[in-house]
């Protein structure tokens, strides 16, 4: 489960991680060569990618080890710019994987398109219309893209909203069309889809389409982790398994309940998500809009996971959130970088990333209670602050450790005291 390729994996440079990774035949030779390359993309890619481009931008990209996702062990690539959280996904994957790992389960994959229509005559009669030629707003839908409905998908399901005037808005009489989009995150597809249906659609109420595209609020596509911990792998220091246990509950039920709390506590929780999606290629924008959304959706918003007692004693997690990522689509297949982070998964599909990326998103969060609930995230996160304080004062090589380690044994860790140990130090040598 764990590979003893990995042991001390954060104390190894980054070549010994390459070779370690290769030797555990977790990559092949030609992926060794593209990290040794820190490759870039083309320019040509780039310019096709986006418009106006001036140059590239860059993130580090690492890997999260220890993850056992349904009985499977991956090797997870996240790019972000903040440090720890790579570590603390590690680490609590690693006390996961002992109690037997994340478990996870995902609804359809299916996408909800909506045409809105306003200045309705009469809404009763428009309702009418619509559900007696619901088939053949599907045929339509299907019509403007018959590729997505050969590979065994397409538009299957209409349902329709009405919105009731407000001082500040009209009434509002939306079509909901739901559309299996395979291996695609489908924001394409369905675009299409909506538009090819907006004018039957004006046709049959009598109404004018205001817009039509799909949602990110994909409640169809939902994804879950769960995983449950013993007491024995929850002590920490001090502190005995059943008081962690119970301060997390504590912690789980205050960010249900306050609004401040919740936002913190699903920023930890999508420290972890972002950096998979990024990794991925697949669009966060989207991820992160239907995460919040769905965190509202009982009116007030609140956390995305729960942590609760197991009737065995043991502390039990699980994080619901929608997860509409592609496998196919969008700049996957053309940025070099995505599609080695399919390979370090051994992906095979858009549900198997899901199960990856709710997973670490749950994983993240254990991380984040625990250490709240005892010793408080500071202690670990300013280790690797420390060092991020070292580089912007100017050290390198060698300085940046040093420098690091004389920051945390100060009262004030920051810039000027950075620069000033470092100063302490060229002017020694
Ligand atoms: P694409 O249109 O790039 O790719 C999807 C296409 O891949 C399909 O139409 C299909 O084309 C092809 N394909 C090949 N194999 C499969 C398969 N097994 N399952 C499904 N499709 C397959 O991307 P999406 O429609 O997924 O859209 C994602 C992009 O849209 C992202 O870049 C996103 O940022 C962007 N976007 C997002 C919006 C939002 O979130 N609000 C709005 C607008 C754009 P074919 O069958 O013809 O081969």
């Amino acid at each position: 489960m764990t590979h003893s390729h990995f042991s001390e994996f954060y104390k190894k440079t980054k070549v010994e991680r390459i070779k370690a990774l290769l030797d555990a035949r977790v990559i092949q030779i030609e992926d060794a060569l593209l990290l040794f390359e820190n490759s870039q993309l083309t320019d040509q890619l780039a310019n096709h990618m986006i418009e106006n481009q001036l140059t590239q931008y860059s993130l580090p990209l690492g890997v999260a080890l220890h993850f056992l996702i349904d009985n499977q062990t991956y090797q997870v690539p996240m790019v972000t710019e903040e440090p720890s959280v790579i570590a603390a996904a590690s680490a609590a994957a690693k006390v996961i994987a002992q109690a037997g790992g994340f478990k996870t389960h995902l609804s359809e994959r299916k996408m909800i398109g909506q045409v809105a229509l306003k200045d309705i005559p009469d809404l009763a009669h428009a309702l009418e219309e619509l559900s007696l030629n619901k088939e053949i707003i599907l045929k339509k839908a299907n019509n403007a893209h018959p590729s997505i409905v050969k590979r065994g998908g397409g538009a299957d399901e209409v349902e329709f909203r009405t919105i009731p005037a407000t001082e500040h808005s009209p009434t509002f009489l939306v079509v909901h069309v739901h559309i299996d989009v395979l291996e695609a995150m489908g924001a394409n597809i369905v675009n299409t889809m909506m538009e090819a249906i907006a004018s039957y659609i004006e046709t049959l109420t009598d109404g004018k389409v205001l817009m039509s595209i799909l949602s990110n609020y994909a409640t169809e596509c939902l994804a879950t982790a769960t995983c449950q911990i013993p007491l024995s792998l929850l002590e920490r220091g001090d502190y005995l398994g059943e008081e962690v246990r119970d301060a997390m509950i504590e912690a789980s039920q205050f960010a249900y309940v306050d609004p401040y709390r919740a936002t913190t506590h699903n920023k930890g929780i999508m420290n972890g998500i972002d950096a998979v999606v990024l990794a991925s290629g697949n669009d966060w924008r989207a991820i992160e809009a239907g995460a919040h959304a769905y965190a509202a959706r009982s009116g007030q918003y609140r956390s995305l996971s729960i942590w609760e007692k197991a009737d065995n004693g043991d502390l039990k997690g699980s994080l619901t959130l929608p997860l509409p990522v592609g496998f196919v689509g969008g700049s996957i297949g053309i940025h070099p970088t995505a599609q080695f982070s399919q390979r370090l998964l051994s992906l095979k599909s858009a549900k198997e990333l899901e199960s990856v990326i709710v997973s670490v998103g749950l994983a993240q969060n254990f991380a984040a209670l625990r250490a709240l609930v005892t010793e408080g995230i500071q202690k670990g996160h300013m280790g690797l602050q420390a060092k991020s304080l070292a580089i912007s004062a100017g050290a390198s090589g060698n300085e940046i450790e040093h420098v690091a380690n004389e920051l945390k044994k100060q009262t004030h860790m920051n810039l000027e005291t950075a620069i000033s140990i470092l100063d302490t130090i060229k002017n020694m040598n």
